[in-house]
């Protein structure tokens, strides 16, 4: 089969890889695959990864142990557990301390023709969902995360730092769950594009007309980002942390003492909302589509998603 493929330095176009077979999963034929920063950083050598990587997909079932699953078409949560552990056998895979994650830890990903999962990671998509979307629901289960681990009071605002492919997403869910939610960014584009969904928006320049709230978003994936996400949460308020990349970075944390800031991070979260309200139309994805690529035409796509105005690219495979 054809696929992108990391051997830890370089990322190259493969013919000749093995179509994947893993005893007990399925067999999934590859449509469409969006580009993420995970994918980003994995390239650089994070998490030491090697292999086929990409986790954001829609796929067909060409083959699986229930044969009622043959030809649906699915997207697939990405992490899978042991089945054994406390954390397993609680419903908390995705923090199985030997799982493995599609694309990014210890499993091959979907940059490629097929790939595998079990089938309890599988959710047959409404028709109601396009292709084309599909491949946001993995991030928009993350955004959906948040309201897991926090209780947003339906009285409060919400400010999310960042108006990345995340915080886009992120602000469209807040939507339903807060009075009145503000999106900070510098991206003058994606500031608009917010503003048609309704949004408040304001351009970090002008960050200082803002109050303090109760609940603080920081998807930035920047150092200054945690810096100016805890200047604007009022006293025992919550900060929210989105982003990995800020790891390494030296932290003030004196206002999260002075002022008793709750600091919850969050991660991958629950399918099941996130594909309702992508079939509800509640959350609007496709204009956030930059550009579409084949697989063979990689290095084009990695350069694209890093121009400042994209938002999100994604394969056709
Ligand atoms: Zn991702
Ligand atoms: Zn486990």
């Amino acid at each position: 089969m054809y696929g992108l493929y990391f051997d830890g330095k370089n990322l190259t176009y493969r013919e000749d890889l093995e179509k994947p077979y893993k005893k007990g999963e399925a067999l999934i034929k590859i449509l469409y695959a969006g580009i993420c920063n995970t994918d980003k950083e994995i390239l650089k050598g994070y998490h030491n990864f090697k292999g086929i990587p990409g986790h954001e997909f829609v796929g067909i079932v060409e083959d699986a142990p229930s044969k009622e699953l043959v030809g649906k078409r699915i997207v697939g949560e990405i992490n899978v557990g042991c089945g054994k552990c406390a954390y397993c056998l609680s419903g908390l895979e995705r923090h199985c301390p030997n799982r493995t994650v599609l694309g990014i830890l210890g499993r091959d990903g979907v940059f490629a023709e097929y790939t595998t999962l079990p089938e309890k990671n599988l959710y047959v998509l409404p028709d109601e969902i396009e292709d084309i979307e599909a491949p946001f629901i993995e991030p928009l289960a993350s955004a959906f995360e948040i309201t897991e681990m926090v209780h947003i009071e339906p009285n409060e605002e919400v400010i999310i730092f960042g108006d990345g492919k995340l915080g886009l997403l992120i602000s469209q869910v807040m939507r339903y769950y807060a009075k009145r939610v503000i999106l900070v960014g510098k991206h003058r584009e994606k500031l608009t594009l917010a503003k048609k969904w309704g949004i408040n928006t304001y351009h970090l320049d002008e960050v200082d007309k803002l109050k303090r709230v109760r609940y603080v978003i920081e998807a930035t994936g920047t150092q200054s980002g945690f810096d100016y996400a805890t200047r604007y949460v009022v006293p025992r308020g919550y900060l929210i942390l989105k982003s990995t990349t800020a790891q390494g970075a030296s932290l003030n944390l004196s206002p999260v003492v002075v002022d008793e800031i709750h600091i919850i991070g969050t991660r991958c979260g629950p399918f099941a909302p996130a594909i309702t309200a992508l079939a509800e139309k509640r959350v609007s994805v496709k204009d956030m589509v930059t550009a579409i690529y084949p697989l063979k035409e990689y290095k084009e796509a990695f350069s694209k998603n890093d121009e400042r105005d994209s938002i999100k690219i994604i394969f056709e495979i």
